[in-house]
């Protein structure tokens, strides 16, 4: 009792008669179940509702004269409405308690029929010889709500880190690891029983293992980072004493005041022998490359010395069957000079070739000289030198635009261009003939085209014209070649790193397409 406990003495309560201090307190006690959060009921020992405080008003949605004299079971659903009066009764009389001065979480029941989760904590206490129960009760929806929506985050984690490819791997600040996923298992080989409660560094082989401890340290106490956050390429270890190299990312996690580190895993294994295989290739084609060109330069370098070796004695043979046939001509017979000429004839169509090859290996050899070139320059220069044989044969020149300005070897290119129009020229008997040249410029490197209404190509020999001194016609029928003009195209073509192509339908004409740049 409040008056029993006031200090003695007190100048101001000494005078005061029990009376105002027994209504003092009472409306202390007031004060407080009015403005209490929790719902506060006072009930008798047969459950009759002997007091409710507003928050009970506000929660139940009763008035106070609604409750107050009815059984305290109004305010819960079934099945409990029902357990509640033996439950009482039972306490009553035996003393066997299950609620009183333990709290628990029961279900309320609403004035609209709706109900909702609440704790209750009852105590009893003693009016004089009446048995009084107090319950004091609070809403749990929010703190269940929030505990349901914990769980579900809870649940969702689980599957993620249960369903992961990746291995992840929780340490402490000693690195000592605290859970693993299944995909940790199966990666480490290890059952997780195996790993939990053990320090990571099982987890790796030496330099790693011995090095990680005092890593983990100086993090822990410098916090420079090495890994976290960063992630990089480690080697892991096996049960099984294999080892592997892997992706590994590290986060900093704190965990109710603790410092944990989670670790995710990939093994790299697979990517990693991918790239050395590429890695591998690419350094094989590089060599091929490398011996390729070699060969090549050492194949244009034997062209090249041969064929001025070559031109020597061949120059005596020609001097000597041009001696004969000035100076001994009387002394031979018919047959005999016609054999002869065949002799300086067939020295003539020699020299042609070696000059061809001297031609084609000197293309193979020199440096490009690469400049930016007035094509349609270019190509009026070719057309002028030609002109004589072009009008003689009555070739009409076609050109519907002006060519381009581009970045080649102006002198080469025009050996292409000579080389394509004078074939398109020859190689046609129609009685109008024409060569058209001109250019497609779609987004990749210009295409330049030279097209002829000519003789055409069977598609059987459209590779054929390519390879060196490969001739389709006898020599006569279209004036003589010596067959190494589109080997020598095809080569300045390529050393542009472009391409060179051939369309043809026999009778009907031929376009020949070429770029003097890598497709991009
Ligand atoms: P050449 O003209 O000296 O014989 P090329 O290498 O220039 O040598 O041509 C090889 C062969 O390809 C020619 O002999 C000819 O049979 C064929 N050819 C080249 N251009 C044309 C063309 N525009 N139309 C038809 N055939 C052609």
């Amino acid at each position: 009792m409040a008056h029993d406990q006031r200090p003695s003495g007190c100048p101001f309560h000494e005078s005061r008669p029990a009376e105002q201090a027994l209504q003092e307190s009472e409306a202390r006690t007031r004060a407080i179940l009015e403005t209490a959060v929790d719902a506060i009921i006072t009930i008798d020992e047969h459950g009759i509702i002997d007091s409710v405080n507003p928050a009970a008003v506000r929660l139940f949605g009763y008035t106070t004269e609604e409750v107050v004299g009815r059984n305290v079971k109004m305010l819960m659903p079934s099945p409990y409405r029902e357990e509640h009066d033996e439950y009482l009764s039972n306490y009553v009389t035996t003393g066997r308690k299950k609620i009183i001065g333990i709290g628990r979480e029961v279900v309320g029941l609403r004035k609209d029929g709706s109900t909702f989760p609440m704790h209750l904590a009852v105590s009893e206490l003693w009016l004089g010889p009446r048995r009084m129960f107090t319950g004091i009760t609070r809403d749990i929806t929010p703190l269940r709500s929030a505990m349901q929506r914990l769980q579900d985050s809870e649940a969702r984690n689980r599957a993620i880190l249960e369903t992961a490819v990746d291995a992840i791997i929780t340490i402490d600040e000693h690195g000592t690891i605290e859970s693993v996923n299944p995909s940790a298992e199966r990666l480490f080989g290890y059952p997780s029983a195996d790993m939990v409660g053990r320090n990571v560094k099982m987890l790796m082989p030496s330099p790693y293992r011995e090095e990680h401890d005092g890593y983990l340290h100086n993090y822990v106490t410098t916090g420079r980072k090495k890994i976290i956050g960063i992630g990089r390429e480690v080697v892991g270890l096996r049960k099984d004493g294999t080892t592997f190299p892997m992706d590994l990312a590290v986060s900093e996690v704190r965990l109710e005041g603790r410092r944990l580190f989670t670790g995710i895993v990939r093994d790299v294994s697979e990517r990693k022998a991918a790239e050395e295989r590429l890695h591998y290739y690419a350094q094989e084609l590089q060599e091929r490359n490398a011996e390729l060109l070699r060969s090549n330069q050492e194949l244009d370098d034997f062209a090249y010395i041969a064929s001025h070796d070559l031109k020597e004695p061949l120059r005596g043979i020609h001097n000597y069957a041009t001696f004969l046939l000035e100076d001994y001509a009387a002394r031979l017979d018919e047959e005999g000079r016609g054999k002869l000429h065949t002799l300086t004839y067939l020295t003539q169509r020699m020299d042609a070739f070696i000059d061809s090859l001297l031609e084609f290996s000197r293309v193979g050899r020199l440096d490009l000289a690469i400049q930016e070139t007035d094509l349609d320059r270019v190509l009026a220069d070719v057309v002028d030198s030609l002109r004589i044989g072009l009008d003689e044969r009555g070739v009409e020149v076609r050109i519907p635009r002006p060519l381009p300005t581009i970045r080649c070897d102006r002198v080469r290119v025009g050996e292409i261009f000579r080389n394509l129009v004078t074939n398109a020229m020859k190689y046609n008997d129609k009685p109008e003939k024409w060569v058209e040249v001109g250019f497609d410029d779609g987004g990749g490197p210009v295409v330049l085209y030279v097209r002829d209404n000519g003789i055409g190509i069977r598609e059987k020999h459209q590779d054929a014209i390519f390879r060196i001194f490969k001739r389709l016609h006898a020599r006569d029928k279209y004036g003589g070649g010596t067959g190494a003009g589109l080997t020598i195209v095809k080569k300045i073509v390529e050393r542009h790193g472009g391409r060179i192509w051939v369309e043809s339908t026999p009778d009907v004409g031929t376009t020949f397409r070429f770029t003097l740049a890598p497709d991009r």
